[in-house]
């Protein structure tokens, strides 16, 4: 099969074809992703087309014939959803980027290769004529079959990295995702212009790091980690990567997999993180917590009320996670046992009893709630007469 057997046997754009004939729309081409995963043997998630001319009249057509939900974007992109599958359609554009990590200023062309320069490797660079006289014909300005061929990750110009240094990620996820090696040259830029991580929003940043924490994350942990690209982000922000491997099997969400790469941090790049934008909560409060854990004191003999009073206020998908990476065992048991049952005894009796009883509103309420739960889970109250005698005792 060749792509335009592709082209023609994808229940999607073989529907398309029809549409995108129409001269009112000039060339169009499927480009990026689709291709890529074609020539890699792997399924596409969407569809990217570049369009000469008309690209929101494009959108519109393609929405009503899909039934779909059409986004449109302040760049003038537009995204349409249909059936957990989505079309990404944009004018061809040429990006000029005045600063280093500063969003690019877009003029538009109607030469898809100023489209594909723009692009960030040379295996995204590869696009496809939609139109029926050239249907399926490649255009490839940066030999980008020759790197598929090869399995090599390329940037397709040198100061690639330095004008969106959200691509370093990108490196990171592709290269892991298709088993590419990094080219010598684009490594050398890697290294040369991950400085300009600092000068990306906490928003790009932070949907960097989403796409790493997706499939591969051991993976993207340890190049994140070869490469320090964490420290850019705030000095001495060393992601956790020992033995890394042997978490890979297990189901972590992705706020677990924040705990994970944030184990072993010092607290103070928790603050400045959350300094730099309150944006990094998820990771900061991931250092914060991983910190409270490490100086609690476990023992063998570490008793019920020492264990609630240690675990009651770290979230339980957090104690959850360190309940499966956890290597001493007395303390996984520990854990277990406060998960599955210590965290679940609640009192029969609330403030209104309390109130109920004679006590007077105030923080003496919750004080003496605290107290019962804690002789509770010790063992030494077990109904309802026994927790209003205990209340009923101490108001004396
Ligand atoms: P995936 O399967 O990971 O979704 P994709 O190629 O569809 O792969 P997208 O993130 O959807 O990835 O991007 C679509 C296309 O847009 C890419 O193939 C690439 O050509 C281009 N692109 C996306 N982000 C950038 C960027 N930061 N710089 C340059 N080009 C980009």
């Amino acid at each position: 099969m060749n792509i335009k057997d592709a082209i023609v046997k994808n229940s999607t754009l073989s529907r398309l074809l029809k549409i995108c004939n129409d001269e009112k729309f000039g060339s169009v081409y499927v480009v990026g992703g689709f291709i890529r995963d074609y020539f890699f043997d792997v399924q596409c998630k969407d569809i990217d087309l570049s369009v000469e001319k008309n690209s929101l009249l494009l959108a519109k057509k393609i929405t009503n014939m899909f039934n779909g939900k059409l986004e449109n974007s302040m760049f003038s992109t537009h995204s349409i959803c249909f059936k957990h599958f989505r079309i990404d359609i944009a004018n061809m554009r040429k990006e000029t980027y005045i600063r280093p990590g500063n969003l690019p200023k877009i003029k538009l062309t109607n030469d898809i290769r100023d489209d594909l320069f723009r692009r960030d490797f040379t295996i995204n660079s590869l696009a496809a004529s939609l139109n029926s006289k050239d249907l399926g014909e490649i255009i490839d300005p940066f030999d980008g079959l020759s790197d598929i061929n090869n399995q090599i990750l390329r940037n397709n110009h040198s100061l690639s990295f330095s004008d969106d240094p959200t691509r370093i990620f990108r490196a990171i996820k592709y290269s892991n995702k298709l088993r590419l090696k990094i080219d010598y040259e684009t490594e050398k830029q890697l290294y040369e212009y991950k400085k300009f991580i600092k000068n990306l929003s906490a928003t790009r940043i932070l949907n960097e790091l989403n796409i790493l924490l997706e499939d591969d994350f051991h993976l993207n942990f340890k190049k994140l980690s070869k490469y320090k690209i964490m420290t850019e982000i705030e000095n001495n922000f060393i992601p956790f990567t020992d033995k890394i491997s042997s978490y890979k099997k297990l189901p972590l969400s992705k706020l677990q997999k924040i705990y994970l790469l944030t184990k072993n941090i010092d607290k103070m790049v928790a603050e400045n993180l959350y300094t730099k934008s309150p944006e990094f909560f998820e990771w900061s409060n991931g250092i914060k917590l991983n910190n409270k854990y490490k100086n609690i004191h476990f023992n063998k003999y570490t008793s019920s009320r020492n264990l609630h009073l240690f675990l009651k206020d770290l979230p339980r998908e957090f104690l959850l996670f360190m309940e499966l990476s956890e290597n001493r065992d007395y303390v996984k048991k520990q854990l277990s046992s406060y998960l599955k049952k210590l965290s679940k005894i609640k009192l029969f009796i609330n403030g209104s009893d309390l109130l109920d009883i004679g006590y007077k509103k105030g923080p003496i309420i919750g004080n003496i709630l605290n107290q019962i739960l804690l002789k509770k889970i010790s063992g030494e109250i077990k109904t309802k007469s026994d927790e209003i005698n205990f209340a009923k005792m101490k108001m004396r």
